[in-house]
């Protein structure tokens, strides 16, 4: 039991990959980097904090130094005025730097956003079915939602950091003068307080998770008491005094928590104040010692015990700021970790494409088992496609088909078995060239908020235009969007433009059919685009693909055999392997299982009913 507790706590806090320190530097190497700015505000701001504190800190007792030397009130007049204005200057000078380094933090922030954003589209694309990184992805965004996220609050807990470190040290060399003494006895007492405040803060975080629970749990059983669907079970079941039992019990559990939190805070208050009596007691005999045998004058003893003062506070805000550094930390090592997560495939660090006029993949004995499952969903593929091969893969859902599709286009790579372009193991390619050679078209595609012609180039400028057309016109669309008011430039996605243009099903995939001829890559591979679509629209889709794209190596995907029987070679997928290939009229010459298939859907589709199409797969 108690095992299971600790292993839900580790779960639940994963250990940081990276600590606090070597966080804060990765965020200064990236604010060299993309924004210096940022360092040249924080180190401006350090200096006049700590310079500003000075100030204050001299200027009651040099006004009182002044009086005591019986100065004249003009010169009087003049120190407070030097002081006070001094004072005002920097203040202004650090607000005015204060509205800046918002501008420039925001800037790093967004580079960050950006990095993440690119490692979410470039990573190979087995990562992004792992939840191990899907979990760190969605966890670095922690640290980027808004200005108080750790990607940008970092800043101030770092110039906070410094600003009470200098500030600390500058109190100590003042009071070094006096004595050093005097300084290892304010350490001492700030060492033991820091010990103490630790001790609290690392009592609250082990205890937060139990508190929150116990929370947790005594709002649900509220809840059950008040839920009017479950009213009814309360009363037959007679379920009223088991949870009330069940309340009294977590309410129990929660004020012996927190009896034992009020302890721990009461203990280190005590702790606090004897601390702070015992450091004052000390500071105060050693100074008017120093008073009764060095005459030591009234403003110096002033400037010494406001000392004394000071360095106790900044002690105890480095703590907190500690523990804030703590928790940026840890949200930007998980940032990072996103970043820096393995990458299986090979991109730029691997081998060019090899150039040639035609080009060949070959499957050899390929098999794949999806991360984090047992089940192979592919086992023993042999498959060869050549450029202008025209292949069909058939099967029922959940056949395999898709999972094809993605090892041919290398989005996977077969947990056993080699994916060969021209000989090559892909492995060894260059991956993001390999996936120029294809235009696929998924069963969920996606038009974006840009206008038909970028939609269709996919690109937001320099494409060619007569080439776009051309397309359109291929894919037999010309006329529909030469009838929009603004035709090529009309926007795509009501929910973004209000007057953006909207697209029946066929049209959509008749765009589809012109960004994949626009990009013109040797292979083509379509996923049951047409899924939504009747079978007959899917089969004159399908049929328009097929002689648009004569010179290309095509892969047509359906669950529906009619639409691909054209095709010169059919795979038909059945649990898992490559049951039946051939061409339409020898796979039913064969009367094997594609014979069966294909009778029962023609005889169901011509009997006129497609609504009950899935359950027939
Ligand atoms: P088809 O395209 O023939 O309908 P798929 O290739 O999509 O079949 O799916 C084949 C099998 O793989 C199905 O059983 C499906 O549940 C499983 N599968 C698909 N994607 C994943 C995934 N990301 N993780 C685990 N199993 C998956």
């Amino acid at each position: 039991m108690e095992d299971t507790k600790k292993k839900r706590k580790k779960e639940k806090q994963p250990k940081p990959k990276y600590n606090a320190l070597q966080n804060s530097l990765y965020m200064i190497r990236l604010a060299w980097k993309h924004e210096r700015s940022i360092l040249f505000h924080a180190v401006t701001a350090v200096i006049l904090y700590v310079t500003s504190e000075l100030i204050d800190l001299y200027l009651a007792p040099s006004v009182i130094s002044a009086v005591e030397s019986k100065v004249p009130l003009k010169t009087l007049i003049l120190t407070i005025a030097a002081f006070v204005g001094s004072s005002l200057v920097l203040q202004a000078i650090r607000s005015y730097i204060s509205g800046f380094q918002g501008y420039s933090r925001i800037t790093l922030r967004s580079v960050m956003v950006a990095l993440r954003n690119e490692k979410a589209c470039d990573t190979s694309y087995i990562n992004r079915l792992k939840t191990d990184f899907q979990d760190k992805m969605n966890r670095s965004g922690w640290s980027l939602g808004n200005n108080r996220a750790s990607g940008e609050a970092i800043w101030n807990t770092l110039v906070s950091l410094l600003q009470q470190f200098l500030g600390l040290m500058s109190m100590y060399a003042i009071l070094s003068l006096v004595d050093v003494r005097l300084v290892v006895i304010i350490i001492i007492c700030a060492t033991l307080s820091f010990c103490v405040d630790k001790w609290v803060y690392a009592y609250e975080d082990r205890h937060r998770d139990e508190f929150s629970a116990l929370n947790q749990k005594l709002s649900y059983i509220g809840w059950i008491e008040r839920d009017h669907i479950i009213a009814k079970d309360v009363r037959i079941f007679g379920l009223a005094n088991w949870l009330e039992e069940l309340y009294h019990r977590a309410f129990g559990a929660m004020l012996s928590l927190r009896r034992k939190q009020n302890l721990v805070f009461f203990i280190s208050d005590m702790t606090g104040l004897v601390l702070t009596f015992l450091r004052n007691g000390l500071a105060y005999a050693f100074l008017i010692k120093l008073v009764l045998d060095d005459g030591l004058s009234a403003s110096l003893f002033l400037l010494y015990f406001n000392a004394v003062g000071k360095s106790a506070w900044w002690a105890r805000s480095i703590l907190s700021s500690f523990n804030e550094l703590d928790r940026h930390s840890r949200n930007i090592s998980v940032y990072r970790e996103f970043l820096e997560y393995d990458e299986p495939y090979k991109f730029e660090n691997g081998d060019p494409i090899p150039s040639a006029e035609s080009h060949t993949i070959t499957l050899e004995n390929v098999s794949f088992t999806y991360p984090e499952s047992d089940v192979p969903v592919l086992k023993n593929i042999d498959l060869t496609l050549k450029t202008g091969d025209k292949l069909a893969v058939v099967g029922l859902n959940g056949a395999g088909k898709t999972t094809l599709i993605k090892m041919i286009s290398g989005l996977l790579d077969p947990t056993e078995g080699r994916v060969l372009l021209d000989g090559t193991d892909i492995r060894e390619l260059n991956r993001r060239e390999y996936y120029k050679m294809f235009s696929a078209v998924f069963q969920s595609f996606t038009l974006l908020p840009q206008t038909v012609a970028q939609n269709v180039s996919q690109a937001l400028d320099g494409y060619d235009i007569d080439r776009v057309k051309d397309c359109i016109a291929k894919a037999g669309l010309s006329e529909k969007i030469e009838s929009l008011p603004n035709g090529y430039e009309t926007l795509l996605n009501r929910e973004m433009y209000e007057d953006a243009a909207e697209f029946s099903g066929g049209e959509t995939q008749r765009l589809m059919l012109a960004r994949a001829l626009y990009k013109d890559s040797p292979f083509l591979l379509l996923d049951e685009p047409t899924a939504a679509l009747d079978p007959i629209a899917e089969s004159d889709i399908y049929q328009k693909y097929n002689s648009m794209t004569e010179s290309k190596g095509a892969v047509f995907i359906s669950h529906r055999l009619a639409s691909t029987r054209f095709c010169d070679s059919i795979i038909l997928l059945d649990n898992n392997v490559v049951l039946e290939r051939g061409s339409h009229d020898e796979l039913m010459a064969k009367r094997g299982r594609y014979f069966e298939l294909f009778s029962v859907q023609s005889k169901y589709y011509s009997e006129g009913s497609v609504k009950d199409e899935k359950e027939e797969s």
